[in-house]
């Protein structure tokens, strides 16, 4: 069974085409600048690599120029898309209707356009890139994957703020959580790496890319998360400011007369790692710069260790105990100095890091002897979509 699996972001979309009968990818592809210019890559094992700049308007001529890709006789590996039996799609927000994937149909088109307000820059380029696949590949069956489902299972003592109730009844303001997919890969993943059933397992799960979220999962259930409403919320990101008293928005309104938008904005693209240094939201740098005797680089490396391990003292616990330490996505999986800037102190909990075993791609890097174990992932979450649309299509088949 082939498996094509779409994440369509506001000017961009990702793409990979998987066979489901090893899990291989047979190609994928990254269209870029849909709107402006238009510009896309494709790789697959075997064939000559494809990079180049092509119109796409829009959405819909990105996933035409992807079909021609995959389709192509000199770089493709389709004979024709009529060899794809579902396409599976990234869907960033799904509100309180979804707690896992589904099929794409007209309710559920309508239940992920309910949840655009909640997620305004993300939710409209995922349902621009469903209508877009629609449209071409016809009734092909198409499955969402959200981001907020994993989450779904926090008890309401780790979803609920603390506001009037009302803003949850009516308003629906309450923490969802991001990077679903990524966090589920991963606590499963750890479980079979460390070969004990994941019920079993106490893990927390750190998500440290541009955005970055750290997880409480408990016997394979997501039970707190430290992206909240929006993925604004919890430990400051490349530019995001993460978890700040609410009443600074308030202060730089009245005090110092900056618009919502404008703060909103400067929380958004201008604060994080980025903001605190002046240098640059993208670690290497941060590295680079504190190497070179930055004192703003080392604090926004320092603030971010500091804080990721804050969130790992309060989840493990919540939990009531920490089995592993799971570090995943581009700073997760990449950044050795920042793994052990984080786990070190954490002895006390029963983790303890080996440093020998620190560079590794996809093991367990805690010391012999370690209470705890420490690991390193790297994150698929496209492969979960493709396994969860592969589940999905073939259920309706049986
Ligand atoms: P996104 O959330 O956009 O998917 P990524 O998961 O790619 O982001 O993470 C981006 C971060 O990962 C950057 O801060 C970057 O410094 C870090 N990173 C990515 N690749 C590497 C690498 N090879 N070495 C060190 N850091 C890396």
């Amino acid at each position: 069974m082939k498996i094509l699996v779409i994440n369509a972001g506001s000017s961009s979309l990702k793409y990979q085409l998987f066979d489901m009968e090893h899990e291989t990818v047979l190609a994928k592809g990254l269209c870029e600048r849909i709107g402006l210019d238009g510009h896309v890559r494709q790789t697959a094992p075997g064939r000559p690599d494809y990079d180049a700049e092509r119109p796409m308007p829009d959405h819909e001529s990105a996933i035409r120029v992807l079909t021609e890709l995959l389709t192509a006789p000199e770089i493709g590996v389709l004979g024709g898309m009529n060899e794809i039996s579902a396409v599976g799609h990234r869907v960033v927000h799904g509100g309180e209707a979804f707690n896992g994937s589904v099929l794409i149909d007209e309710k559920v088109l309508a239940a992920v356009e309910e949840c655009v307000p909640l997620a305004p820059l993300h939710n409209p380029p995922n349902l621009v890139g469903i209508a877009a696949c629609r449209a071409i590949l016809g009734d092909v069956p198409q499955a969402a994957v959200f981001d907020t489902a994993f989450h779904q299972t926090m008890p309401d003592k780790a979803f609920i703020y603390a506001l009037p109730y009302e803003y949850y009844e009516t308003m629906k303001i309450r923490r969802y959580g991001f990077h679903g997919t990524s966090h589920l890969y991963v606590s499963r993943r750890a479980a079979e790496l460390l070969d004990r059933p994941l019920e079993e397992l106490k893990l927390i799960t750190c998500h440290m890319g541009n955005g970055t979220s750290v997880t409480a999962v408990d016997g394979g259930r997501s039970v707190d998360t430290s992206m909240g409403f929006t993925p604004l919320e919890g430990v400051p990101m490349g530019t995001r400011c993460g978890s700040i008293d609410p009443a600074i928005i308030e202060y730089l309104a009245t005090q110092h007369g900056m618009e919502i938008a404008e703060i909103n904005s400067a929380m958004n693209k201008k604060s994080g790692v980025l903001g605190i240094s002046g240098v640059s939201s993208d670690f290497r740098d941060l590295d680079a710069a504190a190497d070179g005797g930055n004192r703003r680089a080392q604090l926004a490396i320092d603030v971010f260790a500091y804080d990721v391990r804050k969130y790992i003292g309060a989840y493990a616990a919540a939990m009531g105990g920490c089995d592993a330490l799971i570090f995943t996505a581009g700073i997760g999986e990449n950044n050795a100095r920042m793994r052990a800037r984080i786990a070190a102190g954490l002895d006390f909990m029963g983790l303890r890091l080996d440093p020998a075993r620190n560079g590794a791609r996809e093991t367990v890097i805690s010391a012999d002897g370690s209470p705890g174990q420490i690991l390193v992932i790297p994150t698929n979450e496209e492969l979960v979509i493709a396994r969860d649309c592969a589940a999905l299509v073939g259920s309706c088949l049986r």
